[in-house]
C-alpha cells in the first residue's frame, strides 16, 4: 500500500501555525513511507473564502520547505462529484430531504435547553410521506439534506496518536446535515460531506489532522460505510496551546505563519520547532534537524496525546542556532530587505563592508528583525544615547578618556587593529585607568549604547565611512555643559 496523506486547509485565513504543523506531521509520515502528500484547498464557504488566504497558504508551505506531491485541489470545481454522491446517499434512503426550519429548530433547541439537553435534531422529517413532502414543499420551505445516524451505533477507531477512540451515534446530535437546499434538489454539500468524498476520491491512506476534528472523524466514519468505501486511518494530533494552557489563537498575538516571517524566523528554524510541538526525536536531546532527518526516524509513537504549549523561548533559541551557522554571505543577503525596510540604505556600501557588519552582528542574532536596532549605529549619520550611555558619558573618568583618545588619534596614521588597541593602552598607561573604562567610553560615543558587539571591530568598520572621530568629539560636547 502506498501512504497517501493530505492537508487540506480552508482558505478563510492565512496558513494558521496549526495547520502548518499538521502539515509538518503529514509531510515526515508520506516522506518516512515514501508516500504522497497531496494539498486540497477547501474552498465551499463561498462567503469566507478568499483568493489572498489561498495565495499566502500556498506560499506558507512553500516557504516552509513542505512541497507536496499533487494538488491544489479546490473542493469549489469538485461539487458535481460531492452531488453525485450525495444523490447516490438519497437513492439509498441514507439521507433524505428534511424541511424542519430555522424557528423549529430554534424552538426545540429552547426546550433541549429548559431540560438541560445537549442540542440535537430529533430526526423528525426521517420518515416523511410523499404527501408530507409536497405539503412542505408547496408551503415555499427550503430543505437541507440529512443523513440517517443510528442512535445505537458505537463507532470505533484505533487512532495512531490516541488508540482507541469510542463515540457513541447518540452524540452525535441526531440526523447530521450533509448539503444545504440547492435549485438543483440535490442541495449544496458541506464541510464532513466534501471531505470524505474527497478523501476516498484521492485515495487518502491515513487522515491526520487536528484534535478538534475528532467527532467529525466519528461522523465522517459512518460516511465513508455508507458510500461503501474502506475506512482509512486516523490520527489526531495535540492542539497548540498557548502559556496558560488554552488553544492557541488570534488573542495570543501571532498566529499565522506570514507573521513569523515577517517578525524574522527562518523557515528552517520555524519547521524544525513545529515538528517538536508534539513529537519528539528517539534521542529527546536533540533539538536542531532537518525535515529529512526528522522524516527518518518520524513515527505516531512518539507524538504526544497531551496538548504541546508554544514556547517562544525555545523558538528564539531554536532560531538563534540557525542563524549562528548561516554563512555570512547568506546571512547579509537576507538581512539586507531587512535594512532597507528600515531605511537604511544598504544599497551605499559595499558587499565587504556589509559583510564585516554581519560577522560582527551575526552571532548576537535571535531573529534577522534584530539586526535593525543592532545595526543602527552603523548605518545611520547621527546617533542617540541611551541612559546606560549618558550616564557612562557623565562620569569624569569618561570625558578625560575621551580627550585622550582624540589626542592619540592625531597622531596616528591609520586606524587598524593595532593602532586601534595601542591607542586604548596608551590612554590607561597615560591615566592609570582600566581597560573598561577606556572602552565604554569609547563605544558610548561611537554607538550610543554600553553593549554591543567587538568594540574594535565596531570602530573600525566606523571608521571605513569616518564617522568615529566627529562621534568622539560630540560625545565630548556632549558631556561638557
Ligand atoms: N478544512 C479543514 C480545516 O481547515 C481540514 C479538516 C481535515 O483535515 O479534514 O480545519
Amino acid at each position: 500500500m502506498t501512504v497517501r496523506v493530505r492537508i487540506a486547509p480552508s482558505p478563510t485565513g492565512n496558513l494558521h501555525i496549526g495547520t502548518a504543523r499538521t502539515a509538518v506531521f503529514n509531510w515526515l509520515f508520506a516522506r518516512h513511507h515514501g508516500g504522497k502528500f497531496i494539498l486540497r484547498i477547501e474552498d465551499t464557504d463561498e462567503e469566507r473564502s478568499r483568493d489572498e488566504f489561498t495565495e499566502n497558504i500556498l506560499d506558507g508551505l512553500r516557504w516552509l520547505g513542505l512541497n507536496w506531491d499533487e494538488g491544489p485541489f479546490f473542493q469549489s470545481k469538485r461539487l458535481d462529484m460531492y452531488k453525485k454522491a450525495v444523490q447516490k446517499l438519497l437513492d439509498q434512503g441514507l439521507a433524505y430531504r428534511c424541511y424542519t426550519s430555522t424557528s423549529e429548530l430554534d424552538a426545540l433547541r429552547e426546550i433541549q435547553k429548559a431540560r438541560n439537553e445537549a442540542p440535537r435534531y430529533d430526526n423528525r422529517h426521517r420518515n416523511l410521506t410523499p404527501e408530507q413532502e409536497s405539503a412542505f414543499k408547496a408551503e415555499g420551505r427550503s430543505f437541507v439534506i440529512r443523513f440517517r445516524i443510528d442512535d445505537d451505533r458505537e463507532i470505533v477507531w484505533n487512532d495512531l496518536v490516541r488508540g482507541q477512540v469510542v463515540w457513541k451515534g447518540s452524540d452525535l446530535g441526531g440526523d447530521m446535515v450533509i448539503a444545504r437546499a440547492a435549485e438543483d434538489g440535490v442541495g449544496q454539500p458541506l464541510y464532513n460531506f466534501a471531505v470524505v468524498v474527497d478523501d476516498m476520491d484521492m485515495e487518502i491512506t491515513h487522515v491526520i489532522r487536528g484534535e478538534d476534528h475528532i467527532a467529525n472523524t466519528a461522523k465522517q466514519i459512518l460516511l465513508y460505510e455508507a458510500l461503501g468505501a474502506e475506512v482509512p486511518e486516523f490520527a489526531h494530533t495535540p492542539l497548540i496551546l498557548n502559556q496558560e494552557g488554552r488553544k492557541l489563537s488570534k488573542r495570543d498575538g501571532v498566529t499565522s505563519i506570514s507573521d513569523f516571517k515577517r517578525m524574522g524566523f527562518t523557515a528552517e528554524a520555524l519547521v524544525n520547532y513545529m515538528t517538536l510541538l508534539g513529537w519528539s526525536p528517539i534521542d529527546s536531546t536533540q533539538e536542531i534537524f532537518t525535515l529529512e532527518e526528522a522524516a527518518k526516524q518520524f513515527s505516531f509513537e512518539r507524538v504526544n496525546k497531551a496538548g504541546a504549549k508554544f514556547d517562544w523561548a525555545k523558538l528564539d533559541w531554536i532560531n538563534s542556532q540557525y542563524i549562528h551557522t548561516m554563512s555570512v554571505e547568506k546571512l547579509t543577503n537576507i538581512l539586507i530587505p531587512y535594512w532597507e525596510e528600515a531605511g537604511y540604505q544598504p544599497n551605499r556600501r559595499n558587499k565587504q563592508w556589509l559583510e564585516k557588519l554581519v560577522t560582527l552582528i551575526g552571532p548576537s542574532l535571535t531573529r534577522f528583525t534584530d539586526a535593525v536596532e543592532m545595526s543602527k549605529p552603523f548605518f545611520k549619520e547621527s546617533i542617540e544615547y541611551n541612559d546606560e550611555a549618558k550616564a557612562q558619558l557623565k562620569q569624569e573618568e569618561s570625558k578625560k578618556a575621551l580627550e585622550a583618545v582624540i589626542e592619540a588619534l592625531h597622531s596616528t596614521q591609520e586606524l587598524n587593529e593595532n593602532s586601534s588597541q595601542d591607542i586604548i593602552k596608551h590612554v590607561m598607561k597615560a591615566h592609570n585607568f582600566k581597560k573598561p573604562v577606556v572602552m565604554k567610553a569609547v563605544r558610548a560615543s561611537l554607538t550610543g549604547e554600553t553593549h554591543g558587539p567587538d568594540l574594535i571591530q565596531s570602530w573600525l568598520l566606523l571608521n571605513q565611512i569616518s564617522l568615529d572621530q566627529p562621534r568622539l568629539q560630540s560625545a565630548l560636547e556632549f558631556i561638557k555643559p
